[in-house]
């Protein structure tokens, strides 16, 4: 047995004792008889079987393997082992999507008359997911603002059965102190989520600090280039083998392909995230130097009011930019038209930098008072810096500043 076969699910055990670059780049690689040093994409819906017994053994569990790729797949596996190991998880299920992971984990984990507590400000379809769509099926839930601890315990109902945080917030990177949300969760006998998609477990790692689970929309950081659509769920055994056997039913499956793509992605993770975090302190800090900016918000500036959480929490500000320009909405759209070379997308999270008017794109739909309550005003711009020279952004954004 070559020293790096592992077993498929979950037996990351014997691998997180090495450090987090280590386990970026060799965690739960599975190698084939030909010995490939570089891991296999399995591009197959089904796997046969030597005979009946065999197949039947399969089937009913009495015998580890690959069965059907909806939720078997050896490429899946090595993405799943890789990413709990990074995480700090005892196991993984990966998604088609991060809204699948967050509706395969709603899905798994709650019933009729449960009720959730979230933090304001999440991902626009986590919180559509939740009003439109957990509501139909009779769970409740309650948003709280994300800094504001009294206002998570005043939320708690006894039915309360899930807390789902998301932090730091897009697009204004407020921070939710994990372990402190975790310890009223705890109390309520709920389970506490994060979605980890802005940090990654390159800067932060939910699970040490009291979080039940991890969630990811790995199409973003943790692909990095752009490219793939996927998502994951990360946490114990117990809530995980719930989490897995909804998606064996139900089928919100990653493809193979999209997982080799992420596999490949996480062996870069922690250097991108450094290049990327320390890119965006550079431009937040000179941003808050221009004229024609009103004010800027980055965990990573001591002037945003939970930088002392943010050094505690994480290793770094992370790579989105928050900014208001002066001129308002004009003045906001003159910087995104300046432009000549960022690219003018809602997506983040890749090594391209993007830049983004969430008052009339992300946040365009919900009504104006909605918004003003959400902060978002006029002249916000949020920039997620990519991996280009940092004087290049600077150049690019100063087109538009005046
Ligand atoms: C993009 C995103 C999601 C949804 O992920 P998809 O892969 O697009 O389904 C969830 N949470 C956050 C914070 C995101 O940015």
């Amino acid at each position: 047995m070559s020293k790096e076969e592992s077993a498929p699910l979950g037996r990351v055990e014997e691998v997180t004792p090495l450090d987090f670059d280590t386990l970026a780049v060799r965690a739960g690689t599975l190698r084939s008889q030909y010995g490939e040093h570089s891991e296999s994409l399995y591009l197959t819906s089904s796997f046969v079987f030597n005979n009946a017994a065999e197949a039947a053994r399969r089937f009913c569990g009495e015998e580890d393997g690959m069965i059907y790729s909806r939720f078997t797949n050896p490429t899946v596996d090595m993405l799943q082992v890789r990413l709990a190991a990074l995480e700090g998880g005892e196991a993984c299920v990966a998604t088609s999507t991060g809204m699948a992971a967050i509706l395969a984990t709603c899905m798994a984990l709650l019933k009729s008359g449960d009720h959730i507590i979230a933090s304001r400000g999440l991902f626009g379809s986590t919180q559509t997911f939740f009003n439109a769509y957990m509501a139909k099926f009779g769970v409740e839930t309650t948003f709280v603002s994300a800094t504001d601890l009294p206002e998570y315990e005043a939320a708690v109902r006894p039915t309360t059965k899930l807390v789902f945080v998301e932090t730091p917030s897009n697009p204004l990177t407020q921070l939710v102190d994990i372990a402190a949300v975790s310890a009223i969760a705890k109390k309520a006998g709920a389970w506490l989520a994060v979605d980890n998609c802005f940090c990654t477990p390159a800067l932060q790692k939910p699970l040490e600090l009291g979080a039940d689970l991890v969630i990811h929309s790995a199409t973003k950081y943790l692909d990095g280039q752009g490219r793939v659509l996927g998502g994951a769920v990360v946490g114990n055994k117990v809530l995980l083998d719930e989490v897995f056997k909804f998606l064996r039913t139900a089928g919100p499956s990653i493809s193979p392909f999209n997982a080799w793509v992420i596999l490949k992605g996480l062996e870069t993770l922690r250097i991108r995230m450094e290049a990327q975090s320390a890119s965006a302190l550079a431009i937040a800090q000179w941003l808050e130097a221009q004229p024609g900016i009103e004010r800027v918000y980055y965990p990573g500036l001591p002037s945003h009011p939970q930088h002392e959480l943010a050094l505690r929490q994480q290793k770094s500000g992370g790579a989105i930019v928050a900014f208001e320009v002066k001129g308002g909405k004009d003045g906001a759209w003159r910087v995104v038209d300046g432009t000549r070379m960022l690219s003018i997308t809602a997506n983040l999270g890749d090594t391209r930098t993007t830049i983004t008017h969430p008052g009339t794109t992300t946040h365009g739909r919900i009504s104006a008072d909605a918004r003003a309550a959400a902060g978002i005003k006029d002249s916000l711009l949020r920039l997620a810096v990519g991996l280009e020279s940092a004087e290049d952004i600077k150049a690019d954004l100063a087109n538009g500043l005046g």
